[in-house]
């Protein structure tokens, strides 16, 4: 319990005790994909169900391709770009190598190199590892080693930076040419790298994927223009700012809402219409979506 070296986390993860580990994208919970009593921890610190998958981290593009089958030369062509990156590429996973407690009922397996040294370190010394981001089932993820430490005591947490992205992945199906879920890497580049149409996700249920994920503990009410807001100023809450660069406003979206939580009022915000349409907010809305409990147009 506490923060470690990675010479420690090294010696955890053999044991086959989780670790938590910095990534650029948020922290994850990490476990050797080949120690099914470890990876049953993973579930059990997070109180995540059995039936949400995790996402393996590799090192390189050769240690992915052992995981999978036929992985095909979009695979190839979106890892040798974006790799190490925050992009997860879903693929048809090889069964002998890959267990069904790290995929659920999924005969496909979610693979991303995380662009943190420290993280492709343990890689490189323990083998590919399962991680799903290191928070409580549904809650706020975390991006800085403390917010591991205060929501999940018992987790032994890797020292490193804070994740400079501040959202989770984006996650790119291979074979259905489908993001299933938004994150800093946009369908556009995707696609200009690919020279196809890359869709995003309304046709297709991934598991995972609740509508109530990444929420705090106060309300949160999501209002679209400043007019919506002023009809609900009655209401004792505390105002959270969003920036109007999308990069920015994903890097702080979850400490800002940490911060907010603890002011113990409903916290409301202004996510400004005109915005939408752009493809670079897409992620930052989706997080923000699913954490609302009010969203007024
Ligand atoms: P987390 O790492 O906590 O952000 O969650 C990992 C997410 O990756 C899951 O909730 C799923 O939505 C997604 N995922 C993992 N494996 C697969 C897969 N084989 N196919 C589709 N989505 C997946
Ligand atoms: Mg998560």
């Amino acid at each position: 319990m506490g923060l470690i070296n990675k010479k420690e986390a090294i010696q955890k993860l053999l044991e086959g005790t989780p670790v938590a580990v910095p990534t650029e994208t948020v922290y994850g919970l990490s476990a050797p994909i080949n120690n099914n009593d470890a990876l049953k921890k993973i579930f059990s610190i997070k109180q995540r169900p059995l039936s949400d998958p995790l996402i393996v981290h590799v090192s390189s593009l050769s240690m992915a391709l052992s995981l999978v089958l036929n992985a095909g030369d979009d695979f190839k062509i979106l890892a040798e770009h974006f790799w190490p990156g925050p992009l997860t590429l879903v693929a048809k996973k090889d069964s002998k190598k890959v267990s069904s407690l790290i995929t659920s009922s999924l005969n496909t397996v979610a693979i991303r190199c995380p662009n943190s040294k420290i993280f492709l370190d343990l890689i490189k010394s323990v083998g590919p590892l399962a991680a799903p981001s290191a928070n409580l089932f549904k809650q706020v993820s975390p991006t800085k080693a403390e917010h591991v430490l205060n929501e999940l005591p018992e987790a032994f947490v890797l020292k490193g930076e804070t994740s400079t992205l501040g959202i989770e992945s984006t996650i790119y199906d291979v074979k259905n040419q489908t993001v299933l879920r938004p994150g800093s890497i946009t369908a556009a580049e995707i696609s200009k790298i690919l020279n196809k149409k890359v869709n995003y996700f309304e046709h297709i249920n991934t598991p995972g994927s609740e509508k109530d994920h990444y929420q705090p503990k106060q309300k949160l009410w999501v209002f679209e223009s400043l007019k919506t807001l002023n009809s609900h100023q009655h209401i004792d809450h505390s105002l959270m700012p969003i920036t109007n660069d999308s990069k920015k406003a994903s890097e702080h979206l979850y400490q800002n809402l940490r911060d907010f939580d603890l002011q113990n009022k409903p916290i409301f915000t202004i996510f400004d219409k005109a915005w939408h349409k752009d493809e670079s907010w897409i992620a930052f809305k989706n997080r923000l979506e699913k954490a609302s409990t009010h969203w007024h147009s």
